[in-house]
């Protein structure tokens, strides 16, 4: 199998060739094809997959094949959850159009809409864009979706998971009915499914390796630790292995701030990255990981999703999560492009329940060790804690634990549930926070 018998152009070979691939990845294989025989795609594919080749360089040919419009309308539209991945993407994009006569951009919030503006008003083919800026953009009038025959929606599941259904639906309703759609989701839910149903025009379906194949090709494992102990524990790991590029994973925003002030100070170079962050401070952040400059990168779920870090080391999840899917997300990030790595899990005695639906989900156990001077903490309770609860803790650890609980001594119910409600309030505007 070779990107040539896909049937792609001259111009797009050569591009490829330029990147260095020499073959098409397992989803490449599969979704070019009915992409360029015009159909509605529905993939299943994650991160790490190749899936951006997969739906670009066809949409790409398309494109070129066709006659181009005076003022260049936007052709095609390929929306993404987070600013990094349409960054990402459009880069991609960028990159395979090398050798056409094919104009594109990226606009995201949280950046000066102007210049986005002036090059979208200079005619633009393909457009990629995160849903809220879009939507900006075109009811203030400054760009038109009506002339759209290609649309792709990637990571479709982050997309729902953000809270952007209603904004997915806008956006359908501001490009032409006769067009082509094609999404991209790394899983399958009832609400995955419906938003497919309504998207989709009898699509054909794709699927990558499925995710659990990948999992077993990765060194896993999990250290049992006293959550006190957990920052000590991975400086320790860090230092003494001497890890070059360790991507960590926190649950919270606060708690990624809280690590990477740790790291700093026992003398690893680390930034955190997660949706509080500007976008300046967040491409700073990554360039630095990616040069080398920055050994440790503490980041959430929702802000590594579409990160392009070739050949990971090493991938620690400081806490794991408590949704299952999404540790086979985080340790998809090594062994990428068939290099070997390594994931790491501190877990503590209230993270059981999670490690236990996490082996469930990828049907192994994972490697347990202990060590010592970090051992876990045998009094403390294997409860599990709450989504709320985790979020409560991750802004203040163990800390803010005390200070709440100071704050509310001899104070009763009502204060600590007005501390609920107000931390609730918190988390729903740290959720919309997280939008781009
Ligand atoms: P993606 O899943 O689209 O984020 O791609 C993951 C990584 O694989 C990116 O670094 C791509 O540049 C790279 N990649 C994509 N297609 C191929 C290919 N056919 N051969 C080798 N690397 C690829």
């Amino acid at each position: 199998m070779s990107f040539k018998s896909l049937g792609l152009s001259e111009p797009l070979l050569r591009a490829i060739s330029k990147k260095g691939y020499e073959t098409p990845s397992p989803i490449q294989a599969k979704a070019i094809p009915p992409v360029l025989e015009e159909k509605d795609v529905l993939a299943s594919a994650q991160t790490g997959t190749g899936k951006t080749a997969g739906f670009t360089l066809p949409l790409l040919h398309l494109l070129s094949q066709r006659p181009v419009q005076k003022h260049r309308p936007i052709r095609a539209l390929i929306l993404t959850p987070t600013r990094e991945l349409a960054a990402q993407v459009h880069t991609n994009v960028k990159e395979y159009s090398e050798f056409l006569n094919i104009k594109s951009t990226v606009i995201f919030g949280g950046v000066n809409q102007k210049p986005q503006v002036a090059t979208i008003r200079k005619g633009v083919d393909v457009l990629v864009a995160t849903p809220g800026r879009l939507i900006d953009l075109e009811s203030q009038g400054l760009l038109s979706l009506k002339r759209v025959e290609i649309f792709v929606l990637d990571e479709a599941d982050r997309m729902l998971d953000m809270g952007f259904l209603r904004d997915i639906e806008r956006v359908m309703k501001l490009m032409p009915d006769k067009r082509q759609n094609l999404m991209f989701s790394a899983t399958f839910s009832k609400d995955i499914k419906k938003l497919a149903y309504s998207i989709l025009n009898n699509p054909v379906k794709v699927e990558a390796t499925p995710e659990n194949t990948a999992v077993e090709v990765i060194d896993q494992k999990v250290y049992r630790v006293a959550k006190g102990k957990k920052t000590g524990l991975i400086i320790k790991l860090i230092s003494e292995g001497n890890w070059k590029q360790v991507l960590v994973f926190t649950r919270t925003k606060h708690g990624a701030n809280k690590l990477c002030k740790k790291m700093i100070s026992a003398g690893i170079t680390a930034a955190a990255i997660h949706g509080n962050k500007s976008q300046g401070a967040r491409t700073k952040a990554l360039a630095g990981f990616k040069s080398g400059k920055v050994r440790v990168l503490v980041a959430t779920d929702i802000a590594a999703r579409g990160l392009d870090i070739p050949l990971l080391p090493h991938v620690v999840n400081y806490e794991i999560p408590n949704i299952s899917e999404d540790y086979v997300h985080r340790i998809g990030r090594t062994g990428r492009a068939g290099a070997s790595g390594e994931a790491i899990s501190l877990v503590s005695a209230d993270e059981t329940t999670y490690l236990r639906s996490i082996e469930k989900l990828i049907d192994m156990k994972i490697e347990v060790e202990v060590v010592e001077g970090f051992e876990p903490d045998p009094n403390a309770s294997t409860e599990p804690i709450k989504p709320g609860q985790n979020r409560n803790r991750g802004r203040g650890g163990n800390q803010n634990k005390n200070s709440n609980s100071r704050r509310n001594s001899g104070e009763g119910n009502k204060n600590s549930n007005r501390n609920r409600n107000r931390n609730k309030n918190r988390n729903r505007r740290r959720n919309s926070d997280n939008r781009s």
